[in-house]
């Protein structure tokens, strides 16, 4: 590797030729691995270190956020169905209540799958006290109550908006919010 003109490869693909380098550990990286960060160009490791002081959550955070989030969703699930209409409203509120309180409980700090849980914890307790209504109407009782079913499926229905618009706060919250 004597050679005048000196040529340099990829540090993740030793096949790959390239100059472009990390501006922080100055390995050289190809396009391919090249993050573009607001600091200039990363290598993968360096932008994976980086993150990892950014998310800064500890497995405690990870209890809390499920302990937080099941009882608020738990009691929002039962009042949202006799809402009406007005669950729609609720629905963001529910998630920005969630949020923030699990902001406060784990004072700030980030997990990279902390969203995940609050997702799941929020759509699992949701689900479960419309359970008995959705099987109602996957097994056919509508059939046998046409009288009802208008009513049943708009509650359905606003349930499952609620459902949405309460999961979409919560998750641009948790994953974007400051
Ligand atoms: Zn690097
Ligand atoms: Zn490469």
């Amino acid at each position: 590797m004597s050679e005048t003109t000196s040529t340099h490869y990829c540090f993740y693909h030793p096949s790959v030729e390239t100059e472009l380098r990390c501006n922080k550990c100055g390995r050289y990286i190809c396009p391919k691995d090249a993050v573009r960060t607001p600091v200039g160009y990363r290598c993968k490791g360096c932008v994976k270190e980086q993150q990892d002081i950014f998310y800064n959550a500890t497995a405690l955070d990870y209890v809390l956020t499920a302990v937080i989030t099941c009882p608020i969703a738990f009691i929002a699930a039962l009042i949202v169905p006799r809402l009406s209409i007005f669950a729609i409203f609720v629905g963001p509120i529910v998630g920005i209540i969630i949020a923030e309180a699990i902001r406060l409980a784990t004072s700030k700090r980030r997990g990279r799958y902390m969203w995940i849980v609050a997702l799941v914890c929020l759509i699992g307790v949701t689900i479960i006290p419309l359970w008995s209504t959705l099987e109602f109407v996957l097994g056919g009782g509508l059939i046998f109550m046409p009288q009802e079913s208008g009513g049943i499926l708009l509650s359905v229905g606003l349930d499952a908006i609620y459902l949405v618009l309460a999961s979409g706060t919560l998750m641009a919250r948790m994953r974007f919010g400051k």
